[in-house]
């Protein structure tokens, strides 16, 4: 057995390296920001395909979707399931975009990792390490939430229990905190994104949707983000906000993610030039 002090953690062996994951043809963490956008919840067929257009036309790269949702009251929304998985996929190869959906409990690994590119790890499961060792197994790439009270520490040795089961495919995602603040849903801590970077080579992603919970700090969290040195955004997005069953008021417009999309362009070019 190995004393934790005799060795060095998996997640900061390769900390010189610069971060490269390759999910299909697309290399996070080396040139253009990563972005994942779309729905909180995939509701039907008709909202993520208008998602998936724009997220298509505005040259994003991934189309996100929640399945299965964890909900904070059992009598919410919990998810279309496989019904939604399999609405994501179909949409998701027809325009050609990468696949994230969240795998909530072990037992549905193998139904979301059949249909989605990468599965997602949400906050709340940060802390589950039979979830993290069983994902360990895959080869699809982990999209790792913070866990909204988890120190840095504890969110690497959570990435930890990933990389040491062979699983080297591991995003990390900073998506806000709990603290004493209650005008924003959460705090978000972008000293994060610059402190993995000393601490790591895992790329670090950043989600100012979970990370404000509200529509009007998405584009200013956005361009902060990635002026930290983000290596991507995951954005909450659908055609009619208003009408989202979860998350609605942080979920933005075609319009402003078109904006954003803009902005963050000019202040990635701003910082690599
Ligand atoms: C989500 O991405 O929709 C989500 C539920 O995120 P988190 O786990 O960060 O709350
Ligand atoms: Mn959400």
């Amino acid at each position: 057995m190995l004393l934790e002090s005799s060795f060095i953690p998996l997640y900061e062996r390769n900390k010189k390296n610069k971060p490269f994951i390759e999910i299909k043809k697309e290399k996070i963490g080396e040139k253009k920001p990563f972005i994942i956008a779309g729905p909180c919840s995939i509701e039907s067929y008709e909202q993520l395909y208008f998602a998936a257009k724009v997220v298509k036309n505005r040259g994003a790269q991934a189309l996100r979707g929640g399945a299965f949702k964890p909900r904070t009251s059992p009598y919410a929304f919990q998810g279309l399931k496989e019904e939604g998985l399999k609405i994501l996929h179909q949409i998701g190869k027809e325009f050609d975009l990468i696949t994230v959906s969240e795998v909530l409990d072990s037992k549905d690994i193998d139904l979301v990792a059949r249909y989605t590119d990468v599965l997602q790890v949400g906050s709340r499961n940060m802390h589950n390490s039979s979830l993290l060792k069983e994902l360990g197994a895959l080869r699809h790439p982990i999209l790792l939430k913070r866990g909204f009270a988890a120190t840095y520490q504890e969110f690497l040795y959570a990435a930890e229990y990933i990389l040491n089961k062979g699983n080297e495919k591991v995003i990390l995602c900073e998506r806000g905190i709990r603290t004493f603040e209650t005008y924003t849903r959460n705090t978000l801590d972008l000293n994060i994104v610059a402190a993995i970077k000393e601490l790591s080579h895992l790329p670090i992603i950043v989600d100012p949707s979970h990370g404000t919970g509200k529509r009007s700090l998405v584009l200013p969290m956005a361009r902060a983000a990635i002026a930290a040195g983000a290596h991507g955004l995951l954005i909450e997005m659908q055609p009619d906000p208003e009408k989202s069953i979860s998350d609605k008021d942080q979920t933005i417009s075609p319009e402003e993610f078109e904006q954003m999309m803009d902005q963050i362009h000019r202040v990635h070019q701003a910082i690599v030039s």
